[in-house]
């Protein structure tokens, strides 16, 4: 028993110092070599303070709303779904958004920074956030409460290093969700990145050409991603390059019964033209 508790204490303080990691860093660290680094931990030490501030500072959050117009508001209303979870709020755009359309919305979010930041955007237009700190992989050890929808949006399960922790996320959002619940997670077109490979990858722009983000580094298990900013700093993000038809495998066997499939949220499109698919998958 002297060796068990000795163990726990040791676990107690490894949980809380991950826990604050994003709250102290300041820089991006990955070692000696970066694109060793495939690890589904790493998303808490990427999203530092200053990224996440110079990331909502010039990502206005009006020109993406417009570019999205009400796709995800529409595939809620019409299906009828009214307590959304947001699994990625990130700064909070999509929890905001959907708050406004009259959703009951529960923010999210495995990164402090990320929650904190959420939680004073919503503020500033005068909402106040329902927010959870917590990983996916233990999602319904920390959060009550079945959803009628989760999303999953900016490409944020690319962060998932695994299979075993897609598969665990993936477990734990079907678990939260009630019977007819529904899924709306989206990704990069990796198909398209991986085939045409690195050299012809090409550069992305948010919003106008202010902030350019490029793979600078592409294999069948990383792909490095540098965001560039007017400024002259640069970020990065290690994801892992789903392939579409393999997540859509995993929504599958993780027992979504009808997955649709949209293409920058048209759903006929060519296969190698999108930018990002978007995945609406469903429990029945
Ligand atoms: N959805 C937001 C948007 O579109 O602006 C944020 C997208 S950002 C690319 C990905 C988000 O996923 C980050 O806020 C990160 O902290 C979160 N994240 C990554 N892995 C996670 C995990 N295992 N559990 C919880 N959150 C995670």
């Amino acid at each position: 028993p002297a060796a068990e508790q000795k163990d726990h204490a040791i676990m107690e303080t490894v949980d809380f110092r991950d826990r604050n990691t994003d709250l102290v860093a300041d820089r991006q660290e990955y070692g000696d070599d970066p694109i060793a680094v495939r690890d589904s931990d790493q998303y808490r030490a990427e999203y530092v303070q200053t990224f996440v501030e110079k990331w909502d500072d010039l990502i206005d959050w009006s020109a993406r709303a417009e570019s999205e117009g009400r796709f995800f508001i529409d595939v809620l209303k019409a299906r009828g779904k009214a307590k959304i979870l947001d699994v990625a709020c990130g700064t909070g755009f999509h929890s905001v958004q959907l708050m406004r359309a009259g959703f009951d919305v529960t923010s999210v979010d495995g990164s402090a920074a990320m929650l904190a930041k959420a939680f004073d955007n919503a503020k500033d237009q005068r909402m106040i956030l329902r927010t959870c700190q917590a990983d996916w992989r233990f999602l319904n050890r920390d959060l009550q409460g079945k959803f009628d929808a989760i999303i999953c949006l900016g490409n944020s399960f690319t962060h998932l290093f695994n299979e075993r922790d897609r598969r665990r996320a993936l477990a734990e959002f079907y678990a939260a969700l009630k019977h007819d619940g529904v899924l709306i997670l989206d990704q990069r077109n990796y198909d398209a990145i991986l085939d045409s490979g690195f050299s012809s990858a090409h550069k992305y722009y948010y919003c106008g050409e202010r902030v350019t983000a490029e793979p600078e580094h592409v294999d069948p298990g990383l792909v490095r991603f540098r965001y560039a900013f007017p400024d002259g700093s640069e970020y990065r993000l290690n994801m892992f390059p789903l392939r579409k038809n393999y997540m859509r495998r995993l929504l599958s066997e993780a027992g979504f019964q009808h997955i649709r499939s949209y293409g920058d949220f048209q759903e006929t499109y060519q296969e190698d033209d999108p930018d990002f698919f978007i995945h609406v998958a469903s429990k029945s």
